[in-house]
């Protein structure tokens, strides 16, 4: 049975079938928020990653910013998932009783060089409490930039959420277990690996940007970028920043002192640390914070990997539809897509996905977690019909095969 509300290409199902078992195929940090939010729901879960590790992918830099988007149309579904996803992933760290291991929100400082953005940030920052963000003429940094004061903004720590997310007696984690094939029995999903087989109820692909390794269809919907980190030690600062900084790039802290500036976006480049991209962080920060590092010393350390972004800078979250017959089904209708009456019949059983998280997977693969979680167990979700139809996979096949270009 689906839901038809909205548009009805993109059919929300309702679970009739009991679930007990769930497989998730890749461990960052949108696969770790998964395998915690449905353990702590009292499902069995099983995690596979390809490598050595969990956090090794987008997910394995050692800091990054916890801040919402500023978009000036409220509205606008990127503007509310955006906005919605650091609420939650803010709530989400103030409920763990070792969080200060797992991040630092305690304030983040945004600001831009450019005149114009500054007056739309004002304007945008009006709108909300000063609990959650304030304009202010003076920002508590030497240079005293004109800016945003996050009070609840700040760095997570993404390697050791996703370590912490992992540990609960009901997650199994199989570790350099790549997921080569699903096939499903007409009762439950069997996993082909380089481990060998597994079966679950459910699955959930959360593979980031490797996702053309099993899935390549949902990968050639993800256009991936390149970015680089770099780490300074606390040496390297006049006076070391002590919140986190955000200004077309950014400054995150770990606990050990390190800090990581970043981060570069690089069209189809290989993987791999690259001074040429070490100079783009140093240059993005000496430009707006002048003076903040004692030294010009090129970093030598640091983190690359790609980041999974799609065409409307939402993530693909939600009910997997089987494409070829969903596209033949829709295709017919592309120009009267109203006149579609269900799609339902398209979607696969019990395979959902959290993909395309783009820049913004820290707090995004939150909120994703917690909407599969409600619409698996067929929990009520205070997300709109709206913002769950805008996040779901199915739009970016809709979109493909009726507006290519
Ligand atoms: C340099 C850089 C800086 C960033 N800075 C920020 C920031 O400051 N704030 C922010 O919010 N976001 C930031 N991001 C984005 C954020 O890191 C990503 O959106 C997020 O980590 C994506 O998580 P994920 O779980 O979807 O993907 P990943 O972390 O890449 O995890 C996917 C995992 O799936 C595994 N996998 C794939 N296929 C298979 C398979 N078939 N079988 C088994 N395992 C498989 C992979 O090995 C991988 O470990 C940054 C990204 C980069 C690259």
């Amino acid at each position: 049975m689906a839901r038809f509300f909205g548009k009805p290409w993109l059919p929300l199902p309702q679970t009739s079938v009991p679930i007990q078992q769930v497989a998730i195929i890749g461990a960052g940090i949108a696969g770790a928020s998964l395998a915690q939010e449905l353990a702590l729901a009292g499902l069995d879960i099983l995690i596979f990653e390809q490598t050595l590790v969990p956090a090794t992918g987008a997910s394995g830099n050692l800091a990054g910013n916890c801040l919402p988007i500023i978009d000036q149309r409220p509205d606008n579904p990127y503007a509310q998932w955006h906005w919605l996803a650091w609420q939650h992933a803010v709530h989400w760290w103030q409920q763990q009783p070792n969080r200060e291991q797992l991040g630092q929100l305690t304030g983040a400082a945004k600001w831009s060089t450019h005149a114009k953005t500054q007056a739309g940030w004002q304007a945008w920052a009006s709108r909300y409490e000063d609990s959650l963000v304030q304009w202010m003429d003076a920002l508590p940094l030497p240079h005293q930039p004109a800016g945003l004061w996050f009070p609840q903004g700040g760095s997570f720590y993404p390697r050791r959420i996703v370590q912490h997310l992992l540990t609960h007696s009901n997650i199994q984690l199989y570790t350099q277990t790549l997921i080569s094939q699903l096939a499903h029995t007409g009762q439950y999903w069997q996993l082909s690996s380089s481990q060998g087989l597994f079966q679950a109820d459910a699955v959930i692909i959360a593979s980031g940007a490797q996702t053309s390794l099993t899935f390549p269809e949902w990968g050639s919907l993800l256009q991936l970028n390149k970015g680089q980190v770099s780490h300074l030690p606390a040496t390297a600062w006049n006076s070391p920043p002590e919140f986190a900084l955000s200004y077309g790039g950014y400054v995150a802290t770990t606990p050990d002192g390190i800090t990581c500036i970043g981060a570069s976006f690089e069209q189809q480049a290989p993987l791999g640390l690259t001074d040429s991209a070490h100079l783009h962080n140093l240059a993005l920060l000496n430009q707006a914070y002048p003076n903040a590092l004692s030294s010009d010393t090129l970093p030598t350390q640091g983190h690359s990997a790609y980041r999974a972004n799609t065409y409307d800078h939402l993530p693909l979250v939600g009910p997997v539809v089987d494409i070829e017959p969903y596209q033949a089904a829709i295709r017919a209708r592309c120009h009267q897509p109203d006149t579609i009456t269900d799609t339902s019949a398209h979607l696969l059983p019990q395979l959902w996905m959290s993909i395309g998280h783009g820049s913004h997977g820290l707090t995004s693969a939150f909120l994703a977690a917690q909407l599969i979680r409600q619409q698996l167990l067929n929990q009520p979700t205070e997300l709109s019909l709206t913002l769950q139809q805008a996040v779901h996979p199915a739009r970016a096949i809709f979109r493909q095969c009726c507006y290519p270009k």
